[in-house]
């Protein structure tokens, strides 16, 4: 697929043609293998409606898959209702919010914050790393003094709901966090652009009442989110760690890379997660698109779904899973 793209890219520079001009004027325009192209696309995650909207209004205009997926992932993280992602987020098991985010563009740029308090956009600020620094990962104090210099403010991200449900949980938790199959609301978030670049981001507050500086999968470049232009990208959501232990996100890249649909690479980075002793008791959902456009998403137990809208069609599809029953 690489080549023969090389080659289309090779022959349409050797005629003048520009390769987003012919997509514009003839969207249904086939590769050399005959696919379809059926980008733009933006895909999440969950039923994240509000998030895929947003996203997409930007698409719509033609604008880029960077900011289409910074702007969704700003939606969970300033719902208060959202007990999964920046505000409103559950906080760990001493009762403080502390969150995870990644991004990742066309240009294998990545940029990420872990262990952050007291910003209530951690994509924002992942960004910011991405494109304002020489480095990928900043964590806790040091991420949130770059966010505060650069024009963040300081907020008290812990909901009266959230400290209520933390309240509740240490009443009979003895302290031990625990891993738990519900309960993972992260969002990944992918678009492909009309121009055909691809971007994704990932935002969590993480597993609720973690133990005190636990960081997940979700600002881990390779296990939450990896995008490659040339190939596609994938996101995660569930158990962090699972999906850590087997860089989750980048092995879905790699198994596109090889000429696998992006269900396929799904449908196989969610079988490698039954050597885990433990896979009974775990979630894991992943999402792929590749860059025609199509995707795909899997999860190990029933329960999880994504959100979409390629080509202005917008869908929730329920996953398909490894496990039929809980
Ligand atoms: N993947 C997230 C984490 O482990 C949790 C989730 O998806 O809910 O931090």
């Amino acid at each position: 697929m690489k080549n023969s793209r090389r080659q289309f890219i090779k022959n349409t520079a050797l005629t003048g043609i520009i390769l987003p001009s012919i997509i514009k004027e003839f969207p249904e325009v086939k590769n050399s293998e005959s696919k379809v192209i059926q980008y733009p696309i933006t895909i999440a995650t969950w039923n994240n409606k509000k998030a895929i909207q947003a996203a997409w209004s930007i698409l719509k205009a033609e604008g880029d898959a960077l900011d289409a997926v910074q702007a969704g992932a700003m939606v969970p993280e300033a719902d208060p209702e959202d007990t999964s992602v920046g505000y409103g987020g559950f906080p760990d098991r001493d009762g403080d919010v502390t969150l995870d985010a990644s991004i990742m563009d066309h240009k294998g740029n990545a940029g990420a914050v872990m262990y952050l308090e007291g910003i209530k956009h951690p994509i924002a600020v992942a960004r910011m790393v991405m494109e304002k620094t020489p480095h990928v990962f900043l964590a806790g104090s040091g991420a949130k003094q770059f966010a505060l210099e650069n024009g963040f403010i300081e907020e008290n991200l812990l909901t009266e709901k959230a400290k209520q449900a933390w309240e509740n949980w240490k009443l009979n938790s003895k302290y031990e966090p625990k891993i738990n199959s519900e309960r993972h609301d992260t969002i990944g978030i992918l678009a492909q652009d009309s121009k055909g670049n691809i971007a994704g981001a990932c935002s969590t507050s993480g597993l609720a009442f973690k133990m005190k500086g636990r960081v997940g999968d979700s600002p881990i470049i390779g296990a939450g989110l990896y995008v490659d232009n040339e190939v596609g990208a994938a996101t995660a959501t569930g158990l962090g760690e699972a999906v850590v232990k087997k860089v989750g996100a980048f092995s879905i890249v790699e198994m596109m890379r090889t000429g696998m649909s992006p269900q396929m690479a799904c449908e196989a980075a969610v079988k490698r997660l039954l050597s885990m002793p433990n896979h009974k008791d775990l979630q894991v959902g992943y999402i792929a698109i590749n860059n025609l456009g199509q995707y795909g998403g899997f999860s190990l137990q029933p329960g999880f779904q994504f959100y979409l809208i390629q080509k202005g069609k917008a869908k929730l599809v329920e996953s398909k899973s490894y496990f039929k029953n809980k």
